[in-house]
């Protein structure tokens, strides 16, 4: 019987692997590897405890599947709407819009969700990613590999 803690460690590990962003069958996948007799359910109950606890966030923006960051502070994403990756924006979240929509409105906002979408590097026209001056891959960090 492998103990709880273990488990939750074992996910978290896996996620904090990868710049992927994945979804929770490709966790499950690489879990399994460690933990063979772990449950799909397990790994759908310990990715929400530990988004509960805000060691992971769930980007839940998607029109398909959930996907799990390990990176838990606020931040921006970058979706190709090619390839589906997605990538971290290097973009502060901008913190005043939730406190100007709070007085427009009146309600109590916690925070906000914004996805850009576009073009990856290697999903645009050959050589439509060349000489620009201020290159996005200056200031966007790129997924280390995991999923594809
Ligand atoms: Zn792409
Ligand atoms: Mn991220």
């Amino acid at each position: 019987m492998v103990r709880k803690t273990k488990q939750r460690d074992v996910i978290l590990r896996v996620l904090l692997g990868t710049a992927s962003h994945p979804t929770a069958d490709w966790i499950y996948e690489q879990v399994r590897k460690e933990l063979p007799h772990i449950s799909l359910g397990t790994v759908y109950r310990n990715l929400n405890l530990l988004k509960l606890e805000g060691k992971i966030l769930e980007l839940d923006l998607a029109d398909s599947l959930s996907r799990f960051d390990g990176y838990a502070r606020e931040h921006y994403h970058f979706r190709c709407e090619r390839c589906g990756h997605i990538f971290d924006v290097d973009e502060p979240a901008d913190e005043e819009i939730d406190k100007r929509v709070a007085r427009s409105t009146g309600f109590t906002v916690s925070c906000h969700r914004l996805e850009f979408r576009g073009l990856c590097w290697d999903c645009q026209p050959q050589g439509t990613a060349e000489g620009i001056a201020n290159s996005p891959r200056n200031t966007m960090q790129v997924g280390s590999g995991g999923q594809s």
